[in-house]
């Protein structure tokens, strides 16, 4: 080989070795996480998704919001988000969405049935009862679309085909704060430990947006023992006397379980609620139906307090006292504001638990 032909050669494997170079680094796998939990990020990744119900309005609230959630936790995991509403999103709303992160964004749009007053309910009576609420200053007593929004998070949101094939959701709402680094999947945390539903806040509601639903959840559990787990949360809820001491897990914020809103037993429960139509007649939360099912149907230790998530929904917080969890925040857990652990239905909690390690001792 002459001289010429030989430093030729080189030169076209060098150039081959940087093709292939190149061609490795553009198709590397993204890298999802440091530190903690990189193990966690590549093996045990769950099959999550980041659910967002929201109108096209709300662009300024993710703008404030999805950062921080990625900053503090999705940049790691790269999980895929679904946004619904019951209207279309507009392109301008999805560029800009798409901007905020470099997972997959799905955008759908609510079918008509799961966003509307069902034959069943008389509509001239539930505009009278919305009037009536409006009057006496019930929270949101006047508005059609808050109730609309409470059913479908009630009864649906957990159809909708973007979901389909998803074990569970994280509800995050626009306008939200995320004040502690989540150094740990949540999902894969939920599966490991076969948790159903996850919550931060657990708070009282107020009794005049639901002055039936506890009667009629009673009256639902009379009838239907065999949704009633033996092994129930129900101590949250239910005062010595038998009466609702009006206690929530505060839903705009939930990490749980889809397969147990797709259940045959919450189908029967949420129908047979919608059926008594005080969705229309009075403005029954999702927040408070989720809690009763879930008082009812798990047992303690399906259920979990992130305690360790800082979050904060206008006007309360969960912001860590432990100091070890304080590290990783930016939150002052002496506000006095903070739900994290001092409020009595948190006690409550706290009494379950108690009572189940004892028995297991
Ligand atoms: P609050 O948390 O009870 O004060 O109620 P929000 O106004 O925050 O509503 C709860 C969630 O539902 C938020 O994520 C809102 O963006 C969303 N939401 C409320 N009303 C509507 C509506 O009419 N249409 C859509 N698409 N989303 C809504
Ligand atoms: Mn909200």
């Amino acid at each position: 080989m002459t001289y010429s032909r030989r430093v030729l050669t080189y030169a076209a494997l060098a150039v081959a070795l940087l093709v292939a170079f190149l061609v490795l680094l553009v198709n590397r796998e993204p890298t999802r996480c440091y530190g903690n939990s990189r193990r966690e990020a590549f093996s045990g990744r769950a099959n999550g998704v980041i659910l967002i119900l929201c109108r096209n309005k709300e662009l300024d609230g993710l703008r404030k919001t999805m950062p921080q959630f990625e900053f503090r936790f999705n940049h790691r995991y790269h999980y895929p988000y679904v946004f619904l509403n019951d209207e279309p999103f507009t392109e301008h709303f999805q560029t800009e969405v798409r901007k905020l992160t470099n997972s997959v964004v799905s955008f759908g749009t609510i079918p008509k049935e799961h966003w509307s007053i069902p034959d069943f309910v008389d509509k001239n009576l539930a505009e009278e009862k919305r009037n009536n609420m409006k009057r006496d200053g019930v929270m949101y007593g006047g508005s059609l679309s808050y109730q609309h929004m409470c059913r479908f998070n009630s009864g649906f949101f957990f159809l909708h085909p973007l979901l389909d094939g998803f074990e569970y959701y994280w509800r995050v709402e626009p306008y939200t704060d995320w004040m502690c680094d989540i150094e740990y999947d949540p999902f894969a945390f939920m599966k490991r430990n076969k948790k159903k539903y996850g919550f931060t806040v657990v708070l009282y509601e107020n009794q005049d947006t639901i002055p039936t639903l506890w009667d009629t959840t009673k009256q639902f559990m009379r009838e239907h023992k065999e949704v009633v787990n033996p092994d129930n949360t129900l101590h949250l809820v239910e005062s010595a006397d038998g009466s609702y001491n009006l206690c929530h897990y505060w839903s705009n914020f939930e990490i749980a379980s889809l397969d147990m809103w797709r259940s045959p037993e919450y189908k029967k429960y949420f129908d047979y609620l919608d059926r008594k139509g005080g969705f229309f007649y009075e403005r029954w939360g999702d927040a408070p139906v989720h809690s009763l099912f879930a008082s009812m149907y798990l047992s303690i230790d399906e259920l979990h307090h992130f305690e360790d998530i800082g979050y904060f929904h206008s006007p309360y917080y969960n912001c860590p006292a432990n100091p070890a969890l304080q590290l990783r925040c930016e939150c002052d857990p002496t506000h006095k504001l903070n739900f994290a652990s001092n409020h009595k239905c948190f006690q409550k909690f706290r009494e379950m638990q108690y009572v189940k390690y004892k028995g297991q001792e």
